[in-house]
């Protein structure tokens, strides 16, 4: 998830702002405390995150840059490589095993555990 995304998470739900009896979160959700606000945000940001990571078809991993790393639903880590740069499908391959497979091979939905361009 990028920092641009993160941003617009962010700016949703700023505040708390107080509203005469009550104080309400930029999404108009009622808080009854700024620790309240707080988690509330928090909670949403994580749930933004956990979206972004979430891969549910095939053409979601082939947008995924070489060196990815995913977990698959059953709970496998997968690393994307190109066995031969002038091909120009890649190979998925699952840890602890040699032989790759073809991204409709691993079993979906998948969370992205590392994106090179975006976790640095
Ligand atoms: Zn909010």
């Amino acid at each position: 998830m990028t920092i641009d995304e993160l941003a617009a998470v962010l700016r949703v739900h700023q505040g708390p702002f107080f509203h005469g009896t009550h104080s309400r979160c930029g999404c108009r959700r009622i808080v009854l405390t700024a620790d309240e606000w707080a988690r509330h945000v928090a909670e949403e940001q994580r749930a933004a995150v956990v979206k972004a990571r979430t891969i549910t078809t095939v053409e979601q991993l082939d947008a995924l840059p070489m060196r990815s790393i995913v977990r698959c639903a059953r709970g496998f880590a997968w690393a994307k490589h190109s066995p031969n740069p002038r091909l120009p499908s890649a190979v998925w391959y699952d840890a602890g095993c040699e032989d790759g497979q073809y991204p409709g091979e691993v079993p979906l939905p998948a969370t992205v555990l590392y994106n090179p361009e975006a976790d640095q």
